[in-house]
């Protein structure tokens, strides 16, 4: 069971994927441009988004980058083009697969149960849980759950893994670039991305660059979490 959100102008083909998500028993929602998915994706959680890449006010690839810039939601494009050049450029701008239209229910079930399967790793693959306390946040790895407070976070994917990675060495200023390959698996990449996700975790925590709180930020060095100064035991 997933909370799936479906990108598709086609009337025809989207209460078809509506009907079939539906019948697998999955909460779907669905919208007909970017802009409106866009929208969607900032203020809804979803487990996995269908992206149909004709959409009539946005390029597909240009919408995949601007979702891309908002969140880590898996997402599927669903394309007419048959380009393998085209599939490789999507994969990169942050595709977690793709389908070649038209396709069958059962072709997009695997697809789906495949890309759910990697976003969420099986219970067993993960060690038992312990709760990772620094201040008043408490992360649960296993659960995916960070609390401020007493008051759940409401993180994408992302921003959970950056939270937990730096919550597992509290005060140890950790560098960007192994930040990229532990958070993002990636050996190189660009340092906005990470200062992006800093930023959107930052307001999440309630708190800013100029004052912080839990993240801080050594320039040119890297990051580090730790308990905000006043709640630190001597
Ligand atoms: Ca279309």
């Amino acid at each position: 069971m997933a909370a799936v959100l479906v990108v598709e102008d086609d009337q025809f083909v989207r209460s078809a994927l509506i009907r079939h998500l539906t019948d697998a028993s999955h909460t779907v929602r669905s919208v007909g441009t970017a802009l409106e998915a866009l929208r969607e994706v900032a203020h809804v959680r979803f487990d996995l988004v269908i992206l149909d890449l004709g959409l009539p006010d946005l390029d597909g690839s240009e919408a995949l980058k601007m979702l891309r810039g908002i969140t880590d939601v898996p997402v599927i494009v669903a394309t007419a083009r048959d380009d393998e050049r085209e599939i490789v450029r999507l994969l990169n701008a942050g595709a977690d697969d793709y389908l070649t239209k038209p396709f069958s229910v059962e072709h997009l079930s695997a697809r789906m149960a495949a890309v759910l399967r990697r976003a969420r790793p099986a219970a067993g693959a993960v060690p038992p849980s312990t709760v990772l306390r620094v201040g008043g946040l408490a992360i649960d790895p296993l659960r995916r759950e960070a609390e401020l407070d007493g008051v759940r976070l409401d993180l994408t994917r992302r921003e959970f893994d950056l939270l937990a990675f730096l919550a597992g060495r509290p005060g140890v200023v950790v560098a960007r670039k192994e930040l990229l390959a532990e958070v993002w698996q990636q050996s190189y990449g660009d340092d906005q991305t990470i200062d992006v996700h800093l930023s959107w975790l930052r307001r999440k925590l309630g708190e800013t660059a100029a004052r912080p709180r839990y993240l801080h930020t050594l320039r040119g060095v890297g990051v580090k979490l730790e308990p905000p100064r006043a709640e630190r035991t001597p």
